[in-house]
């Protein structure tokens, strides 16, 4: 059950990765460079601290969230920095849809 989790955590990294690639490691929203692996190098070289580099760790995000039926594959999943993808989910937090009753909802 572990090694499962951890072949679908590899997957979604592989494809973070790839798509990080493609957008020259600059976060999906902000535009600001991302780093992956070395926050201190990250730091020192745009003179932050390490606090604020944090933010910019490069995350996966999902176009269409996993809830609402979203996949792990390559046209869903975006490079973003941390910090754009915790807000982003925070400023989606809309009123949420009550289900009286009916389970047959679809959009
Ligand atoms: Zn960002």
């Amino acid at each position: 059950m572990k090694q499962r989790m951890c072949e679908m955590y590899n997957k979604l990294a592989k494809v973070r990765n790839l798509r990080a690639e493609q957008q020259d490691w600059l976060c999906f929203y902000c535009r600001f460079t991302m780093w992956e692996r070395d926050v201190d190098a990250f730091s020192k070289r745009y003179g932050i601290g390490k606090r604020l580099a944090n933010r910019f760790q490069c995350t996966a995000e999902h176009l269409t969230p996993v809830q609402n039926g979203g996949s792990n594959n390559l046209e869903n999943i975006v490079a973003a920095c941390k910090f754009c993808n915790q807000t982003r989910h925070k400023m989606r937090k809309g009123p949420r849809r009550r289900s009286t009753g009916s389970m047959s909802e679809s959009g």
